[in-house]
């Protein structure tokens, strides 16, 4: 396989085939994103990718799934994509479900008939960062879209039938703005009611412009009793109709993976013990990207 630069994958990718159709992001201003720094984005060639998907087809027949990197693979051409998927249909026929990161902007682009055309032909999830649902945040760390766009693409790629897994960042609103960081997100998530949400724990990246205001005193990275105190808030405000809430992510203190709404008082309670002091958190020599 032909892989350049960084690839990243979600961690329930950890086992699909990844065959890389983009390199970088094609935002990449994430104040608080170091994945990408410098690159620039670009799509693979057809016959780099062809390739791919050639050796793919002899010598991954055992994997089920496939995850198309990197950063954004919603903003491929619809006519680009379809050929792709229909390769992979073809020359991988055991493989169920393809996975791609989807933003707001790339979700705009396409029609929810368009989307409907990409679900009808493999792509059966797309990974959306959200970060926070509260707008003046979003502005902060320049992520592009409002909050309403955020609910409204989301919404779309659902209509379409693909399933939505959503990333939430613990921490990014820095101390201030901790707690309405945590209603309004719990407010978007439950707007748009996606099948699976992540929250990860924000850790700085040295380079990064949040980084840079962090060392400059214009940034608090809030204590992790602090971040603990965000999630329950985010839960407690959060009303799906059903999901997974996981915080299983190695950058976070307290592992948690709950169905909403069923596990909601359970993990409330959970936290407030870890609160409590009397359930450990993981140490801070433990935890990662
Ligand atoms: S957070 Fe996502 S959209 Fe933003 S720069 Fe990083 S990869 Fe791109």
């Amino acid at each position: 396989m032909h892989y350049e630069g960084n690839i990243i994958r979600p961690p329930s990718e950890a086992n699909s085939i990844l065959l890389q159709v983009t390199v970088g992001c094609s935002r990449n201003k994430c104040t608080f994103c170091g994945t990408f720094m410098g690159e620039r984005f670009r799509i693979k060639s057809d016959d780099i990718i062809m390739q791919d998907i050639a050796f793919a087809a002899k010598y991954c027949k055992k994997q089920r799934r496939i995850f198309l990197c990197d950063g954004d693979v919603m903003i491929v051409p619809q006519k680009r994509l379809l050929h792709i998927l229909t390769e992979i249909k073809k020359q991988l026929p055991w493989v169920t479900r393809v996975g791609v990161y989807a933003n707001a902007k790339s979700l705009k682009m396409k029609t929810v008939d368009e989307l409907r055309t990409l679900k009808d032909n493999g792509i059966g999830i797309a990974y959306m960062g959200l970060e926070t649902g509260d707008d003046v945040t979003l502005k902060n760390i320049n992520k592009g879209a409002t909050s309403e766009t955020m609910i409204q693409m989301g919404k779309k790629a659902r209509e379409a039938g693909i399933k939505l897994s959503i990333t939430v960042l613990l921490g990014i609103a820095g101390r201030e703005r901790s707690q309405i960081h945590a209603r309004e997100t719990g407010r978007v998530l439950s707007a748009i009611d996606p099948e699976y949400t992540g929250a990860l724990s924000l850790m700085l990246i040295p380079g990064t412009p949040l980084h840079k205001d962090y060392e400059a005193g214009k940034f608090t990275l809030i204590e992790p009793d602090e971040m603990l105190q965000e999630l329950r808030t985010m839960i407690a405000h959060t009303h799906m109709s059903r999901g997974l809430f996981h915080a299983n992510h190695a950058s976070n203190y307290l592992p948690i993976r709950a169905r909403l709404p069923r596990d909601k008082e359970e993990t409330l309670k959970l936290i407030d013990q870890a609160l409590e002091g009397s359930v450990a958190l993981k140490p801070e020599w433990l935890r990662a990207l």
